[in-house]
């Protein structure tokens, strides 16, 4: 974990009473940060009387961990490090969470005709290793990897009634990997949690996927900075007015692989088995946190045109992406209602 992405979190503008000790009669936030998922993850809650706050937040946390013990490449007792164990050779059990994240990661896998692809890891670890080593993949090792990245060879059999399943990878050496998606899941799951203990006004972001609920005490919705890309610390003029909605940012200057001084994005493009160039920052608002960070991650492979075509054909689903130009200018491109989205200059 690293400060580039402590200062990459979307920053959360609290305002009103939020900020104002002199309205002892209002509800007062209860703020926590927590390390998990490789990242910070602040919770914030307005709870009403009666209700404890502070339990509140870590129990919507242990949500968070209880995700991350499932879902990481990096825990070998992981339900996914067992299903990558078993590739080509036998089928796992799984929790109901699994199979829901895995099902929603197929559906944007086929949305985006494979743009999404939750067995990217091979590519992933060549070009992480390349990033270690400083030299770029050879050929033959890329069309290895490549070979292994393919969505339709994950094969899932549900036992129905939301009780898990079976998740096998026809192919031995496919590997999942749930990066694309599994931390917008852990914040859904975290307000789930807030909402059973009766928390109705609470923003869980967990290192720039958030979901903001209800709205804030003072009536209006949250309001919501995007992390400028090519600066650490502010915010852009464009903000987020949400209630009841989510936004994750996916940047090419949060994580990243370097090999001979260059940076290369760790989103990979399944169609070349290469890192993503040129895409500076994708921040995408929807209903749940899972589809924000996914859809996040899969426009940016996509690019601006298809991209955009494909967010505005999703209902309540707006995208911002901000693209480098050859000349190193940037440009900003908006799906079609995401500028009632934002207020300009509220911060000023
Ligand atoms: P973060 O918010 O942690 O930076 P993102 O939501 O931007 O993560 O997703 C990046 C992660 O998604 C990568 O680290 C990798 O694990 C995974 N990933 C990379 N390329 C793809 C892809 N084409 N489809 C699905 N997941 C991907
Ligand atoms: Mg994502």
């Amino acid at each position: 974990m690293t400060l580039l992405v402590f200062f990459a979190l979307l920053l959360s503008q609290l305002s009103g009473c939020a900020r104002k000790p002199q309205c002892p009669d209002k509800q007062m936030p209860y703020k926590q940060t927590f390390q998990a998922m490789g990242t910070f993850i602040v919770i914030t809650v307005y709870a009403p009387p009666g209700i404890a706050a502070e339990k509140a937040a870590q129990a919507a946390f242990q949500e968070i961990v209880n995700v991350d013990q499932l879902m990481s490449g990096y825990n070998p007792r992981s339900e996914l490090s067992r299903i990558n164990q078993c590739a080509g050779k036998s089928g796992v059990a799984v929790s109901p969470q699994l199979s829901e994240v895995l099902g929603r990661a197929e559906y944007f896998s086929r949305l985006s005709d494979g743009a999404f692809d939750p067995t990217i890891r091979p590519l992933v670890n060549l070009w992480r290793s390349a990033g270690r080593s400083g030299n770029t993949p050879d050929a033959d090792d890329l069309a290895d990897a490549q070979s292994l990245v393919n969505w339709q060879l994950i094969q899932t059999k549900t036992t129905g009634n939301g009780q898990g399943g079976t998740v096998s990878l026809l192919q031995p050496r496919m590997q999942l990997d749930l990066g694309g998606i599994a931390k917008g899941y852990a914040v859904d799951r975290a307000i789930e949690k807030l909402k059973q203990l009766g928390v109705t006004n609470a923003i869980v972001d967990a290192g720039g996927d958030l979901f903001a609920l209800g709205s804030h005490p003072n009536g209006r919705p949250w309001v919501v900075g995007v992390q400028d890309p090519t600066r650490e610390g502010p915010v852009l003029p464009d903000l987020l007015h949400l209630a009841d909605m989510a936004a994750a940012t996916s940047g090419d200057y949060r994580r990243y692989f370097e090999i001979d001084g260059k940076q290369f994005s760790h989103i990979i493009d399944p169609r070349t088995g290469k890192p993503v160039e040129h895409i500076a920052s994708v921040t995408v608002v929807a209903p749940s946190a899972t589809d924000a960070d996914a859809l996040a991650t899969t426009l940016t492979v996509l690019g601006p045109e298809d991209g955009m075509a494909l967010i505005n054909s999703i209902p309540v689903t707006e995208a911002m992406m901000i693209v480098r130009q050859p000349n190193g200018n940037l440009v900003t491109h908006r799906s079609d209602g995401f500028e009632e989205l934002q207020v300009k200059n509220e911060l000023n």
